[in-house]
């Protein structure tokens, strides 16, 4: 369905089918119960039936339902925050050690990828982090000196370097990333949930918790229609939960993000757009990012809801925007639109939570959750199997403490976007 938040635009209309995940009905038991099926739900589900661990995936609507099956398909090193700042914030560490993870983290993905022959568009061609101005350009330089420093293979391109690799004179120059890559989010999501299923894993779709109690023996996981008694509780909703601990929403400031997709674009439309095929963003507080799937449509998206007023001011805003970088595409048409919400923290780094014995949760993953949901999934799982105890996890534990001024901060963000987009890139 078009323009509705239940739709996942362009990643449904292109994903394979999602295998059967029927909604849980009556008891059930597991070792591992884990409420929310995206990366993070799914690659823990997948890493603890591999080990032979019986576990039951809970799930509200379907698996990809939240972030997974809305995103951009940027398959991203690290976080938003710089390796130094990552490493002042947490301390070294924790800081050393997440930044070891999450620069690894793509070839995690492309390794399950791999590992489970999944259909996903894999696209292991780098990305392109593109300067706007001298500002943007100054901050690129200093990612490219942080992260070569750490041995990562980043590349600062020059202004002509950058408009051959874009297809566009936009920009100052832009940061190459050969460690990343696009995907298709969806289908990612789904071939995870099959090779879950495949594992011994049990999935249940249209099962939403509600509740989360402590029984004779272990935790008691309500959903409507069953429960599951459980000796752990992985909670994985990120920026979709809802149900208990309500702590985990309210850590996060909900920041809408959307995405037009092109018809595929003919070849005189195309020209020397993105000729490598990576995926770019820019360095604009209210970015945009752009790629193009397998057959060639261009996905361009910004920050904003397509809701209310914001859908025609984005929708207007984005074919001017287009215009402007690719004159090629001034009247071209949109096939698909959706958009999500992405959960912003406020140290901009993900959190690791222990909310009871034997629950635990890591949310919070500020726009990059494709990587980072995959590693500490896994990280995840092989806690509660007791191979990572809590101070080898990848982040130290927090409680999650309730966001100030969280509504207006969400307010902000949907109008302050839709009020620079109704006036941005006028001529
Ligand atoms: C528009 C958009 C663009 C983005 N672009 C990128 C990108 O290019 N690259 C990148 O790396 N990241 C991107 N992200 C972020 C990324 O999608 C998320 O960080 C990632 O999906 C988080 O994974 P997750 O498994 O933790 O949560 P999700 O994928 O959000 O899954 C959580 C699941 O939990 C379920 N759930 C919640 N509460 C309950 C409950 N009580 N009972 C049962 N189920 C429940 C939800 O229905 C949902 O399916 C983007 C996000 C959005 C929205």
């Amino acid at each position: 369905m078009q323009n509705d938040p239940q739709s996942h635009g362009l990643w449904e209309m292109t994903a394979p089918p999602l295998p059967p995940c029927p909604p849980l009905v009556g008891a059930a038991q597991a070792e591992v119960a884990i409420v929310g099926a995206g990366y993070t739900g799914m690659s823990a589900a997948l890493t603890l039936a591999e080990a032979g661990v019986s576990v039951r995936l809970i799930e509200a609507v379907e698996p990809g339902y939240g972030g997974a099956g809305r995103n951009v398909g940027l398959v991203n090193a690290g976080m938003w925050v710089m390796p130094e700042a990552v490493i002042e914030g947490l301390g070294p560490l924790y800081g050393n050690r997440v930044l070891d993870l999450l620069g690894n983290a793509p070839a995690e993905v492309w390794a399950r990828v791999a590992k489970h022959a999944i259909p996903c568009e894999a696209n292991l061609v780098g990305t392109l982090h593109c300067a706007n101005d001298a500002k943007g350009l100054a901050e690129l330089a200093e990612r490219e000196r942080q992260w070569l420093a750490r041995g990562a293979p980043v590349q600062l391109l020059s202004r002509q370097q950058t408009a051959e690799r874009v297809g566009s004179t936009a920009y100052h120059g832009a940061l190459l990333d050969l460690r990343a890559g696009t995907i298709q989010p969806l289908a990612y999501a789904r071939g995870l949930a099959k090779a879950a299923l495949a594992a011994g894993a049990h999935i249940h779709g249209q099962s939403p918790v509600t509740g989360i109690e402590p029984g004779a023996n272990g935790w008691r996981v309500t959903t409507p229609q069953g429960h599951v008694t459980a000796t752990w509780v992985i909670m994985a909703g990120d920026a979709y939960a809802h149900g208990p601990f309500a702590e985990l929403r309210g850590r996060q400031v909900h920041l809408p993000y959307f995405n037009f997709a092109t018809r595929p674009l003919t070849a005189a439309q195309r020209g020397a757009i993105l000729p490598g095929g990576q995926g770019a963003w820019d360095t604009k507080e209210i970015l945009s990012s752009y790629r193009f799937d397998a057959l060639g449509r261009l996905i361009f998206g910004s920050v904003g809801a397509l809701k209310g007023a914001g859908a025609t001011v984005h929708e207007g805003w984005s074919r001017r925007a287009l215009a402007r970088l690719f004159p090629s595409l001034k009247s071209v048409e949109f096939e698909a639109h959706w958009f999500g919400q992405i959960g912003m923290t406020e140290n901009n780094l993900p959190g690791f939570h222990q909310l009871d014995r034997n629950i635990v949760a890591i949310s919070g993953y500020n726009g990059r959750g494709i990587g980072p949901g995959t590693v500490f999934g896994r990280c995840l799982a092989e806690h509660v199997m007791g191979q990572r105890p809590a101070d080898d996890m990848p982040l130290p534990a927090i409680n999650p403490h309730e966001r100030s001024l969280r509504a207006l901060r969400e307010a902000y963000y949907e109008q302050g976007a839709t009020i620079a987009h109704l006036v941005g890139d006028r001529l």
